[in-house]
């Protein structure tokens, strides 16, 4: 047994040693070995855990330098085709670009929302695009901390702006909001008065919506759904005091109305750069990481005692049926944490 112990550390310290190497790699632009450092982080074993962390140690002082844009909209809306659209003008404009998609597949919904189709082919061919499509499984942690993992080693790499895409059908969009600079909500023209993100609350962690599809005989609707939605954020708490959510409208097909949202999205940087405003907003989501790094190491430390499991599952029942407080059964279950 120890003597298996000791071997296994040895690895870990072996691979620890090729650790400095792989981030120098990464940090000089080497996509392959930024593809297998996705891949580490996403990883759920313990020593890959490990390796993951030092790896995130060496690449930090290498972090922070891009604008993180989330994007959201319902399946069909036209994200991909929009950031088709708008990764290419960004890389026109001289940036390079990664593409985070959160695809939300899962045991419970029975599979992939993003990934059963060709997605951003002119993009994905691009050296200055890098897409990677990362499963949302309804983990221990969550995707929080693995999309913040994700965009830092994307920063490290030296991409400038990263578009973290999510479907807009549950609680990722809140957790991928707060690691964002700038979060913008798409939408489909839409005749009628279903205002679908205000009734979903996504509309106040926006600070730009996107009508897309305004093409064609879709156009007048779009700019119906553009105007409701203008008259509609008013009621909406403001995300920012000083800055009213914008509405766009854009053809992500033929390519219109892409170079004004690039222009809101690059100033809005500029202005929240300059106040001071990004500062703050880095320093607020590097203690959140430390909290969501409590929170996490927390929940896994309790789920590694076969004993703790049997009690949760236990006190899970007892309240269920009245027979203990909630708040009783939370102390017993943190109070199993120490021997
Ligand atoms: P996603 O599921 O949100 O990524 O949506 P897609 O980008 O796959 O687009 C869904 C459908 O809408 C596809 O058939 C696209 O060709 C179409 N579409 C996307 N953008 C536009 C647009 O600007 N105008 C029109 N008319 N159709 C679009």
């Amino acid at each position: 047994m120890e003597k298996t112990r000791k071997i296994k550390n040895k690895l870990i310290m072996m691979q620890i040693n090729k650790i400095t190497e792989v981030s120098q790699s990464i940090v000089n632009g080497n996509r392959r070995s930024l593809a297998q450092a996705i891949t580490l982080i996403e990883s759920t074993l313990q020593n890959d855990r490990i390796l993951a962390n030092k790896l995130l140690e060496h690449l930090l002082p290498h972090t922070g330098q891009s604008i993180r844009i989330g994007i959201t909209g319902s399946p069909g809306v036209g994200k991909s085709t929009f950031i088709e659209a708008f990764g290419l003008k960004l890389i026109n404009s001289g940036y390079r670009v990664a593409v985070l998609a959160i695809d939300p597949s899962s045991p419970a919904t029975g599979g992939s929302i993003l990934g059963d189709k060709t997605r951003m082919e002119e993009l994905s061919k691009n050296d200055h695009a890098f897409i990677r499509p990362s499963p949302a499984r309804g983990e221990l942690g969550g995707i929080a901390a693995r999309t913040r993992e994700t965009i830092l080693v994307c920063e490290s790499a030296g991409f400038d702006i990263i578009l973290i895409e999510t479907v807009g059908v549950g609680q990722s969009e809140i957790s991928v909001s707060r690691l964002c600079d700038i979060f913008a909500l798409i939408l489909a023209p839409s005749g009628g008065d279903d205002l679908q993100g205000i009734k979903k609350g996504i509309v106040e962690l926006s600070d730009l919506i996107i009508v897309n599809k305004a093409d064609g005989p879709l156009l007048p609707i779009a700019k119906t759904t553009a105007s409701d939605y203008a008259s509609a954020i008013k009621l909406v708490r403001p995300k920012h005091r000083e800055l009213q959510t914008k509405i766009f409208t854009c053809s992500a097909l033929e390519k219109e109305g892409i170079e004004a949202i690039q222009k809101f999205i690059v100033d809005f940087y500029n202005m929240a750069e300059a106040s001071g405003k990004f500062k703050k907003r880095r320093e607020t989501q590097l203690k959140s990481w430390i909290w969501d790094e409590v929170n996490k190491s927390l929940i896994q430390r309790l789920y590694s005692k076969k004993r703790t499991k049997i009690l949760i599952t236990k006190l899970e029942n007892e309240v269920q049926n009245g027979e203990t407080s909630p708040m009783e059964a939370a102390k017993k279950i943190l109070n199993s944490l120490t021997p």
